[in-house]
């Protein structure tokens, strides 16, 4: 029988996920939910679970729109490197609808398309339009957030016009505006392509069968970290092994690594 799948989204994921599961057979079919009531990335509404928790109730928003052997769901965090590159970090799920096991596949890209400026009221047009320039604009879109939160984000913004148009509209107001790249995944193609990354490492996972139950999804892995430094011998954070486990039941097993012990410069005794 072929597997059946729902994935839960608002913001059209089919085409950047359904390609991996087609390549083990599965029929994915798309349920619509508002999950923005789970978070969103313009922060109106915040998010007030872990990203896979949100991930997990997403796809559990599923489980009353159709019968469906699995419940896919994705989600995406993206934060700010001190030097200011953006990291991509996305997360694609699969929950069991009855036993609500998760299986989870991930990837994550540093580098990910983002701008972010603000406009007052003595920003100048030209100086938007310079700013814009950056946004990769119509590829990309951007999002308008004013400071004081006093209207909803509008985001889809993809020319300088209407970017420009907005500014105009929101000036007369005492509140600046935050104008941001638009994070929306059907608008964002630098991370429908990490999506379409962690859909395929959810595929790989689900494709391992737990040696003990024989149920797809091992090897949840899990550093054990403590490799002994190769000057003084104390444990490092550098991991010596790690745990490949079953989302099912009990099973694991340890996969210790070959490396014996760790350069002194990950030592915190050699070199705090
Ligand atoms: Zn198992
Ligand atoms: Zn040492």
């Amino acid at each position: 029988m072929t597997p059946t799948a729902l994935l839960v989204t608002k913001h059209q994921k089919h085409e950047v996920i359904a390609p991996a599961f087609a390549q083990i057979g599965w029929e994915v079919q798309t349920a619509v939910a508002d999950t923005d009531a789970l978070g969103t990335f313009a922060g109106d509404v915040p998010r007030r679970f872990t990203p896979l928790e949100t991930a997990r109730r997403k796809a559990l928003l599923g489980s009353t729109l159709g019968p469906a052997q699995w419940l896919l769901a994705s989600e995406g965090s993206i934060s700010t490197s001190p030097i200011g590159v953006a990291r991509d970090i996305e997360l694609v799920v699969a929950v069991d609808p009855t036993l609500r096991t998760t299986i989870v596949g991930s990837a994550s890209l540093l580098g990910i398309h983002s701008v972010r400026f603000e406009v007052d009221r003595t920003t100048t047009d030209d100086e938007i339009v310079e700013h814009c320039r950056e946004a990769d604009l119509p590829r990309h879109h951007l999002l308008v957030v004013p400071s004081d939160r006093s209207i909803a984000p509008l985001g889809g913004l993809a020319s300088v016009e209407s970017v420009l148009e907005i500014c105009h509209r929101l000036k007369r107001r005492k509140s600046s505006l935050v104008i941001q790249t638009d994070f929306r995944a059907h608008l964002c193609p630098s991370r429908q392509a990490v999506i379409a990354s962690a859909a395929e490492d959810l595929v790989a996972r689900l494709a391992r069968i737990c040696p003990n139950c024989d149920r797809p999804g091992f090897g949840e892995e899990t550093p054990i970290l403590g490799l002994p430094c190769r000057s003084c011998g104390q444990p490092t954070k550098e991991p010596k092994a790690h745990r490949d486990s079953c989302p099912w039941c009990e099973f694991e097993v340890l996969q210790w690594f070959d490396q014996e012990n760790a350069d002194s410069i990950h030592c915190e005794e050699c070199n705090p």
